[in-house]
């Protein structure tokens, strides 16, 4: 992050942030689950939560440390350059957190919002289904009513954590007659009986993550359970899309941050034709490119992280702002990991240097938590809801030219 726009609380988070990255995170630890050797590193999750690390937004009471989107952001930035799957661990108890601390009654809170925090319960959170991630208000996982409880019937796939989380925070429709956005709810999901995790699938990067398939086979799950009420689940949802995107946009920041200064720095090392090849226009000005795009990504992040704490943008503009930091910086990253490679030239695609890792894990950015297509989806609604609603601009731009009056050539239909 931008060092002379911090506090000195954040850039004291961020230099503690960068000592638990330095000092507690085995680099076997990193290599053993991208040979997916280790499926899912509980440990990791423990360490985090005693350094107080989770959920950094939380109240005290809670186990976080009540701050606020800047210092989520200026934490994941530090923590990203361990590749995708740490970074996402590192989110999941805010993503998850961000339901239970908006929705959860003080019982929901105790139950599972401390306990996350303290590395004693792991969350996971299962939206897409075999049948797709995008239309999410077609959700097909069913919660049928049984005495106090439901029965939860359905697929979710693509799970991070699923291998190894001990809750899963699950949509299920709960009123098969109501418009999708009024018939879905959100459960929380205890590991046990009718809950069978598979791990099915053979990952391009992001590995050792735990990500699973999961099959509900009429899983129990009491009515206690239910987070924001029967047939509130849009509503979550809506909620839990700030934590998810923000998070992929700033841990895209640290992953592209640390494939650019391993390409800088053996651009400033490696020689061809007698000279360091940083000296070739063709290399320093993709580092060049690289640095405007981070820091561009950066200052759009920041912007809306800003916009999220201080709470004075309306909700759409909010999720416009979310969507379009979700779609530059995970887009920036990869443009930034793979021109990388490229300065590296062939070493760059060995194992010798884990650029060919990043890249494997930078690839998903722009999928998971909502497609790019999905997001300009949301960024272009959000404007147009705005935009059409909103007053003429101040000075009639449109009349500053010659032949403005020509009202015969300006025809729409
Ligand atoms: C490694 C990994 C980890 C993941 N982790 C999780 C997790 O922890 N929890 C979870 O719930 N999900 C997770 N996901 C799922 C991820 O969020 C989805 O894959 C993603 O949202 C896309 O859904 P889909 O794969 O079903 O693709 P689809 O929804 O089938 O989309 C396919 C293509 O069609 C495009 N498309 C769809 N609808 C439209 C439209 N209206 N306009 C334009 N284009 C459209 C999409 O952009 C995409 O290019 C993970 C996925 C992976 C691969």
């Amino acid at each position: 992050m931008f060092d002379f726009m911090l506090t000195d609380e954040q850039r004291a988070l961020r230099d503690e942030v960068r000592a638990f990255v330095r000092d507690e995170v085995p680099r076997q630890l990193i290599l053993d689950m991208d040979a997916d050797e280790v499926r899912y590193p509980r440990g990791y999750i423990e360490k985090l939560a005693a350094h107080r690390l989770l959920g950094l937004r939380f109240p005290p009471q809670y186990g976080g440390r009540g701050l606020g989107w800047q210092e989520e952001i200026v934490a994941l930035e530090e923590i990203g350059v361990l590749g995708a799957s740490l970074a996402c661990l590192f989110s999941l108890p805010s993503i998850v957190g961000e339901a239970l601390h908006v929705f959860g009654t003080p019982d929901q809170k105790a139950r599972w919002l401390r306990p996350a925090l303290a590395g004693q319960l792991t969350v996971a959170e299962a939206l897409t289904e075999p049948r797709g991630g995008s239309d999410f208000f077609g959700t097909t996982t069913a919660a049928v009513r049984d005495g106090d409880g439901f029965r939860l019937r359905g697929q979710k796939r693509f799970v991070v954590g699923a291998e190894g989380a001990d809750l899963f925070l699950v949509y299920a429709r709960t009123d098969p007659d109501a418009k999708p956005h009024q018939g879905i709810s959100a459960f929380i999901v205890e590991r046990g009986e009718g809950v069978e995790v598979h791990h099915v699938y053979g990952l391009m990067g992001t590995r050792g993550g735990g990500t699973g398939r999961l099959y509900f086979r009429d899983a129990y799950v009491p009515a206690e359970n239910l987070i924001g009420g029967l047939n509130g689940g849009a509503a979550v949802f809506y909620e839990m899309m700030i934590p998810e995107r923000m998070t992929s946009a700033a841990g895209a920041l640290g992953m592209a941050r640390a494939a650019l200064e391993i390409a800088a720095r053996y651009a400033d090392r490696r020689v061809a034709f007698g000279q360091k090849i940083r000296r070739f226009e063709g290399v320093s000005f993709k580092v060049a490119d690289g640095l405007t795009r981070l820091d561009a990504a950066r200052g759009l992040v920041y912007a809306t992280a800003r916009a999220v704490d201080d709470g004075v943008a309306s909700p759409g503009r909010v999720r416009r702002l979310v969507s379009e930091s979700k779609k530059f910086a995970t887009g920036a990253a990869w443009e930034v990991v793979n021109d990388a490679m490229q300065i590296m030239g062939g070493i760059g695609y060995t194992d010798i240097y884990p650029i060919e890792r990043l890249l494997r894990d930078v690839r998903l950015l722009t999928i998971w938590t909502g497609t790019d297509e999905i997001m300009n989806l949301i960024i272009q609604h959000e404007f147009y809801k705005e935009f059409l609603a909103a007053r003429p601009p101040a000075r009639d731009i449109e009349a500053d030219a010659r032949e403005a009056d020509n009202v015969a050539e300006k025809v729409y239909e």
